[in-house]
Parts: C-alpha cells; structure tokens; sequence
C-alpha cells in the first residue's frame, strides 16, 4: 500500500518520536518508518548488560511538555536501557505516536521525483510512500560494525554485537566469553557480565580513559527538587558548551597552581559523569599541560585500583592524552581486573589473527569461547545514511554526493537533495553533545524552517552549494587547535567508516550556544545560505 503524506521520518528513537510529535503540531500528515520491531532507537538496539545513560538522565529527558516532567520521575542519577526504553514508550503512548509508525520497516530507497518534487521511500517490507519532506532521524550511532577479521562468521558458539542485542536474557553462567572493544560501550558491558562468567577475556587494541560515573538512587525528596528546577537545568544545558549540566570552569588550567587544580581534578573525579572531561578547566581541551596532568591524574588512579602492576600499565592509555576521546563512564571496571575469572589480551601487542570455529586466534595461540561478544562501534554520523539508497536532484546519490566525504549546510541539509533534513548527521556539535538537548535543538530549527516555508508560501528549500563548502570548511575549522585534532582514530573522524569519509572531522566542535546561535542568526536572515522556492 502507497502512502501519501506530508512528512516521512526515517527513525523511531528520541529524534523521530520528538520529529513526529512536532510535525503533528504544524497540522502535517507524517508517518514514522522504523527497522526495528519496537521503538527507541540507540535505546532499543543497545539493551546489553549494564547499559545506562551517561548523561544525567533527568538532563536527557524531553523538556517540551510540563505534563510529562510531571509525570515521570528517574530512579537514577543515570538510567539503565529499560527504564530509558519504558521512558520512550510512555512518551509514545502519551501523545499516542504509535499509530504513525510502522515498525520492521527498514527503509532501503529514498528517491527524490523532480516532476512531482516529492520523495518516494521504499521499505525492505514492501510499504512505499511519497511525501515533500523527509526527516532523517536515523541517529548519529546507528551503523553497527563487525570488524573484518577472517572467519567472524565462522564461529559455531554464539555470537553477539552490542548493538543488536537479544531481547532474552544471555546467561554467561558457566561460559567462556571474549570480548573486543574497550569503547564505553565494552566498558558497561565487562563490568556487568564478569561475576557471571566461568572466564572473561577482554581484547584491548586501544586502552579509554574512563572516568567513574558515580551513578546512585534518586530519593523522593530529591525527584521533588528535581522536578521543579526542571527548566532551569534545561536553561543551563542550553548554555554549557555540550548540553550537560557541567559546564567549563572559565579559568586556564595553566594558571592555576599546580596543588589547586590536582585539588580540583579529585573533586570532579569524585563528581563522576562526564563532569572531570566537561566541567574542567577552560583550556582543558587544548592544553597539552592540562590534559597530560588530568591524564597523569588517572593513570594513578589506575594504577592504585588494579592489583598487578602489569595489568595496570594495559589498561592506561598511552596512544592519546585525556579528553581526546568521549570518555567510557565506569562503576568498579578497574577491579573487574583484579577478579581471577578476568584477562586481557592486548591487541597491540599481538593482533587477533582471525576468528577460528571455536575462538579467537591471536599470534599462534586459540582462545575458545562459548560466546564472543563485539563491542566495535559504529559507522558513525555518515554510516547509517550511506547504507540507504538515497538519490536527489539529477539522480544523484548520496554516497555519490559524499565521495569526497560528507557535505552539509549546518548538518541538517545537503546540496540536491530539497526538503530533506538530517537531525543528527554529520557537522553537528554532537561530540560533546547531550544527545536530547541536541535533539530539540535541531528538530526545532528543522520544523521551525517548514512552518516559516507554510507561513511565506514555499514548497521547496535546499541548502546552495556554497553554504554547504562553507559550513562543512567551519567544521573542519572548529577542531583545529583542539587536542582531539590529533586522535584521528575515533569515530570523531569515522574511524570505522568507508574510506572516503574517514580521517575527516565528522562533528562541529564549536559548541552547543555557537551552533544555537548560527541556528538563530540564519533563520532571522530568511534562512540565509538556502534557496526557497
Ligand atoms: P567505540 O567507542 O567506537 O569503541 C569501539 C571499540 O571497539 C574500541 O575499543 C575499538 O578499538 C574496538 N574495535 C573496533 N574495531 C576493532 C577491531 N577490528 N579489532 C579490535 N578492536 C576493535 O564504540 P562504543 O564503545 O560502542 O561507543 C561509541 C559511542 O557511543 C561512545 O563514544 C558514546 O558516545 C556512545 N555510548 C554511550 C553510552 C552511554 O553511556 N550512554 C554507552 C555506550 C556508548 P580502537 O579504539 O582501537 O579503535
């Protein structure tokens, strides 16, 4: 059955739910195509052992509707994925989304028709629907990436990818598990699953700075608290440099005395979350000085909480200084070392040859397992756009139009390809980002530029193809003088992307108030740098 509507949104997690919401409220007809057989997104897909937000949830939670802030109350300082996914659901029944979305809908094609100036979409469950715009909420962690080692399909115990985790619960009781990636992803996961397992391997290419995330129970006298300063912590993540609730001391690190600011570091440390990467000094991301010392702050820390000193010196970064990467948040990581059902394998050492039948192969020497779990990340920003069939104006496809890597106009648009908007895509300050404060953010902009297109008579607006050389030049710009310009293997610069697009700075790093500002000043300009028609 063909569709015909206003609007289609690609994605059924925090951005579609709040896309469709908002698409409602402008009168549009719009429906939501989703791949998965429920809602949520990251938070459907991602439902391994032990994860959880690293944003205070109560600072990630919709901030649009008094009724639901009043209504839902966090059990934790940071949520795990079922209450996150339950959160979503109950988002979804209040303002009875559900029936504007079709689940297990994969869309495969997205062709825009010049004749009629509509998009056609085409899922892999056979629905096909037209309408003038499409809003891409494909999320910006999406793609999912085995690593291409020989025989990955090879193994005859189970297999699993932290990213399409099962709905029944694994039982590691009894089973040798091995486990590749150290990301925050791997993080969450090892320090859940180890008293379970008979025998847990970690395999280690790159060590993380992780910081403790401190997370603990809201008690009721503090849900209450929380409840009526609601709006102003959405206020203040509005003007923090990423949207959290830690915001940048604006001194230098450098000119603080030494004893202060190690004072300073144990106090964020003892804050938890991302408050000892956001909540630092001023120059803390572009001091090698200052990170170097948070770095050197750690690794004591490190060294203090792993029993053998060997195993201490793995698990301590030395390819990049503190900050360079989003850093894993961890609850008792460190000792799951000490445990003796526990070892690490670093891959740097000797590199994994391949998956074998019954295990993991590393230099000469066969690990079996029961279960081998990957924890590789994703193809970021661009990976889940590219691996739709998307073609604009002329034909042209989006992977031909990115060939040369990703092009954007603000992140949320690209040349040839009109009505179309990408809420979480490349080019957006989603680095540093709390994801739902993002969110917001752009879907806002995004729908305040349909209603301004309902309001002056415009069908059509496209981003030029200067506007977009020129944003996508500010992103590359906005890294520079950053230490994380030097950490190129991250999925900052699409570390796992196709090779086109890797090595290239995927974000904006200007920050959340800048980018809010740009946002602010375009469209007060008539959505300067588009063409309207
Ligand atoms: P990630 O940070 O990209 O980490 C992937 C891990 O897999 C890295 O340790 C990487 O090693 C390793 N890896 C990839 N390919 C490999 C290969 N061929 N052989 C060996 N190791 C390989 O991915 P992630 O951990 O899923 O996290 C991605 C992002 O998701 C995070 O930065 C964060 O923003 C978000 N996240 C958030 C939460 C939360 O708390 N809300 C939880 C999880 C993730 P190298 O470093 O050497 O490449």
């Amino acid at each position: 059955m063909s569709q015909n509507l206003d609007a289609i949104v690609i994605g059924a997690g925090v951005s579609g739910l709040y896309s469709l919401y908002k698409l409602r409220e402008l009168g549009l007809s719009a429906r939501v195509f989703e791949a998965g057989t429920g809602i949520g997104g990251t938070w459907y897909w991602n439902r391994y052992p032990g994860a959880r937000f690293d944003s205070e949830s109560y600072t990630y939670q919709y901030s649009f509707s008094d009724e639901l802030l009043d209504e839902w109350q966090w059990s934790e300082t940071f949520a795990a994925q079922p209450e996150i996914e339950r959160y979503l659901h109950h988002v979804a029944d209040k303002f009875d989304l559900k029936r504007d979305i079709e689940l297990n809908a994969r869309v495969s094609t997205v062709y825009y028709d010049e004749a009629t100036k509509l998009w056609e979409i085409k899922t892999l469950n056979g629905e096909t629907a037209r309408a003038r715009f499409i809003l891409c909420a494909t999320g910006l962690l999406s793609a999912h990436q085995f690593p291409d080692y020989e025989g990955v399909d090879l193994f005859a115990g189970m297999s699993l990818h932290s990213a399409r985790w099962p709905k029944e619960e694994i039982d590691f009781k009894g089973k040798r598990v091995g486990i590749i990636g150290s990301g925050p992803t791997a993080v969450q996961i090892i320090q859940s699953i180890a008293p379970d397992c008979e025998q847990l391997t970690v395999f280690q290419r790159t060590a993380n700075w992780c910081t403790p995330l401190r997370n603990r129970p809201i008690e009721a006298a503090e849900q209450v608290e929380l409840r009526e300063q609601a709006h102003d912590i959405f206020e203040t993540c509005k003007k923090t440099f990423a949207g959290f609730i830690h915001d940048t001391d604006e001194r230098n690190g450098e000119d603080v005395p030494k004893a202060e600011r190690l004072a300073r570091y144990q106090e964020l440390y003892d804050i938890g979350g991302f408050a000892l990467w956001l909540g630092n000094y001023n120059d803390s991301f572009t001091s090698r000085v200052v990170a170097d010392e948070i770095a050197e702050f750690l690794a004591d820390k490190i060294r203090q909480r792993v029993d053998d000193p060997a195993m201490a010196e793995k698990l301590i970064p030395k390819s990049h200084t503190f900050g360079t990467k989003r850093c894993p948040g961890e609850k008792n990581f460190y000792e799951t070392f000490n445990r003796d059902n526990v070892d690490l394998v670093d891959l740097r050492e000797t590199p994994i040859s391949r998956v074998t039948e019954n295990g993991i192969q590393v230099g000469d020497e066969n690990h079996e397992f029961d279960i081998i779990i990957y924890a590789t990340g994703f193809q970021s920003l661009t990976g889940e756009l590219m691996r739709i069939d998307i073609r604009g104006e002329g034909g042209l496809s989006l992977q031909e139009h990115w060939s040369d890597g990703p092009k954007t106009n603000l992140g949320v648009q690209f040349s040839g390809f009109p009505n179309m908007f990408a809420i979480m895509g490349p080019h957006n300050p989603a680095t540093f980002c709390n994801i739902t404060r993002c969110v917001e953010n752009n879907v806002d902009w995004i729908l305040g530029c349909i209603r301004y297109m309902q309001e002056n008579g415009y069908e059509s607006i496209v981003t030029t193809p200067e506007a977009e050389d020129a944003w996508t030049e500010r992103c590359y710009e906005s890294v520079k003088g950053l230490l994380i310009e030097d950490m190129r293997d991250s999925w900052f610069f699409g570390s796992n992307n196709s090779e086109n697009v890797r090595g290239r700075f995927l974000l904006f790093a200007g920050g959340v108030p800048l980018y809010r500002e740009i946002f602010a000043d375009v469209a007060a300009k008539g959505y300067e740098g588009f063409k309207l028609s």
